[in-house]
């Protein structure tokens, strides 16, 4: 059901619409084969910014109970890249911090607990908070004590009384997953110590319509963040974007935002914010034209799977995440271009892609098949897989990367 064209942080019925994916199943909801012939729920796409506070965010609001919860089955530990990149965070953060023993580290969805476990090898205090049970399960099996919950004011508050105030709070990637996106910030304004710090990792929506990824879009993301929209939100509840980190290669562009209780805004991140007042991020006009582009990715991505096809080509692709799914879906690509997936996650092998219901496979179908092209829906870890993926190439076998442009390596 659509809500109110009410924005999600400033709560102004000031949303434009700018782009819209149609009618698709929920990216991340995997389909049994024996449960094919069931129908699968679809709901509108549609994406929208805020004139009030700038917020890019979609329309539709699936409940969270069924987008995370029962269908959900990215477990972090699969990539190798968001290891690395997880503990350098930690252990930069323990530097700098001087977190010791008496120190308390919460990480807001902390998936199988591969990010804590660096505070945990320190003895360090840690807390994890994820409502998805197989993915707190894996955590805790580690070691890694986790609440089974999701975050909001009223767990902050028992989290404090419990555990104390925490020194850091790390939420990443997590932030445009949260329907109540006010509640979830002043949960962190409670439980955060006086002189703690937040850091928040998220996509950042200038690189979203930069390089075009709007397979990134899905009902999983609710908002699409930018320094300035993060600013306002945060501000609304007592704390401060105080600095600003760019990592270009994560997840297609991703920023880590530092905000505490006390104001002390670095140069970086005031430059930050008065670039995107000079790009006009806080403009509907940034955005407008955004559809067009995506239009005609999808036009010249399908023309050359057909062409290929029709000259008797074998395509897979890699990669089974809710961007593969979103980009399938919306450029209505089936097992008439694409004859499998691969993945990684063994969850997911042996099931079906959303809606367009291309079985996925374990990565190494790719050698034991050797098709000629391979559709690279997984762009964010593109060299990780090129790498891992040497073989297969070596034997002549070609990626297609759809985004920003469709390209072949
Ligand atoms: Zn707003």
């Amino acid at each position: 059901m659509s809500r109110e064209l009410k924005c999600r942080s400033c709560g102004e019925p000031a949303l434009r619409p700018f782009l819209s994916l149609g009618n698709t199943p929920l990216a991340d909801a995997l389909v049994l084969p024996e449960r094919v012939d069931e129908p699968e729920g679809r709901f509108p796409l549609d994406v929208a910014f805020c004139t009030g506070c700038s917020l890019v965010q979609i329309l539709e609001e699936v409940p969270p109970e069924q987008l995370f919860v029962d269908n959900y089955l990215y477990f972090s530990s699969f990539s190798d890249e968001l290891l690395r990149h997880s503990r350098e965070h930690a252990l930069g953060l323990i530097d700098q911090r001087e977190l010791g023993p008496e120190s308390l580290v919460v990480e807001l969805a902390s998936n199988d607990g591969y990010l804590l476990r660096n505070f945990a090898d320190k003895g360090i205090a840690v807390a994890g908070v994820d409502p998805a049970p197989d993915q707190a399960e894996a955590a805790e099996a580690a070691g890694i004590p986790t609440i089974k919950e999701f975050f909001g004011p009223e767990l902050a508050r028992r989290m404090r009384a419990d555990l104390g105030p925490a020194d850091v709070i790390i939420a990443n990637n997590v932030m445009a997953h949260v329907p109540d996106l006010n509640g979830f910030v002043e949960g962190m304004s409670l439980l955060i110590a006086d002189d703690g710090l937040i850091t928040v990792e998220n996509p950042y929506v200038r690189e979203l319509i930069r390089h075009c990824e709007f397979d990134t879009i899905y009902h999983e993301h609710f908002c699409y963040f930018s320094c300035t929209a993060v600013d306002a939100l945060v501000r609304r509840h007592g704390l401060f974007l105080n600095h600003v980190e760019f990592f270009p290669d994560l997840h297609g562009g991703t920023l880590r935002w530092h905000i505490g209780p006390r104001e002390d805004v670095s140069d970086v991140a005031a430059q930050y914010l008065d670039q995107e007042r000079r790009d006009g991020l806080d403009t509907f006009e940034y955005f407008a034209a955004f559809a067009e582009r995506v239009d005609r990715i999808r036009a010249g991505l399908v023309d050359q799977l057909r062409q290929l096809r029709g000259d008797g080509a074998t395509i897979a692709a890699y990669g089974a995440a809710a961007k593969g799914s979103t980009l399938l879906n919306y450029m209505g690509i089936g097992t008439d271009l694409v004859d499998f997936v691969v993945d990684r996650n063994v969850h997911k092998q042996g099931r079906l892609m959303p809606g367009v219901h291309i079985p996925v496979r374990d990565t190494s179908a790719l050698l034991e098949e050797q098709p000629d092209y391979v559709l690279m829906l997984a762009w964010n870890f593109k060299d990780e897989i090129l790498s891992q993926q040497a073989e297969y190439r070596r034997r002549g076998g070609k990626f297609i990367v759809p985004i920003p442009n469709p390209e072949i390596l």
